[in-house]
């Protein structure tokens, strides 16, 4: 009997080794976390102090932070959390902003790039799963731009918003309308991860990041 579980595992691993590259699930680890928030705080205090505790529990978790680099606002605040607590921060930016004096001087990595556009797509490939917190323009492009790779299977890692204080209920309500009117495949909303308690948050994306490839 015992033989025969083996015969069997051992042919199991045979046949997916000869599955071609595209069929077969890459499973991924949440080791480093790409995070997208605000260059200001914002208006409710509750924002800096669950960006505090994200940056806490990803330290404690091991899971890398991977932003911005700015030092303002919640990217500051989440970058001091993670410091202060051991963890580690990688900042991707574009010379420009670097000489407006915007970056975050005590990071543990820091990628100086020559575009947005480089930035970006380097912070993509750095972090194994990205999050939104609340913020402007910024963070609603650099969000979207993950969704929409997602969309078009450039990459299969999940995307999640923190929903703090029901922040993102009016772009979940625009997802839900999109749908209603056509323009958005039903199958494609569970592209976005939603939570509003930032260990719920990260076990969901963990699990999702370790699942490997889901089906797009
Ligand atoms: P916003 O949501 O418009 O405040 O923009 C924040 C997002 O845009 C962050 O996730 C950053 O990647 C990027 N960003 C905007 N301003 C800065 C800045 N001054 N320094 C670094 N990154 C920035």
């Amino acid at each position: 009997m015992g033989e025969c579980v083996f015969f069997l595992a051992r042919a199991a691993r045979m046949a997916v080794s000869r599955l071609p590259n595209r069929k077969r699930p890459k499973p991924t680890m949440l080791k480093n976390l790409c995070v997208f928030c605000g260059s200001r705080v914002g208006a409710n205090p509750l924002y800096a102090e669950q960006t505090r505790r994200l940056g806490a529990t990803l330290a404690r978790r091991g899971i890398g932070l991977v932003y911005g680099t700015g030092h303002i606002g919640l990217m500051g605040v989440l970058a001091d959390a993670v410091l202060e607590q051991g963890g580690e921060a990688i900042g991707v930016i574009p010379q420009a902003l670097v000489d407006r004096e915007l970056a975050h001087q005590g990071l543990t990595q820091l990628h100086v790039v020559t575009s947005m556009h480089e930035r970006k797509a380097l912070m993509a490939a750095r972090a194994d799963a990205f999050l939104a917190l609340p913020g402007g323009y910024g963070t609603a492009d650099e969000t979207f731009e993950m969704l929409t790779w997602a969309q078009l299977k450039l990459h299969a890692k999940p995307v999640g918003v923190l929903n703090l204080a029901g922040f993102f209920d009016p772009l979940l309500a625009w997802i839900d309308r999109c749908i209603a009117e056509d323009f958005l495949k039903p199958r494609y909303r569970q592209f976005l991860l939603v939570e509003n308690d930032v260990e719920r948050m990260l076990d969901v994306l963990t699990k999702a990041a370790s699942v490997g490839e889901r089906s797009l």
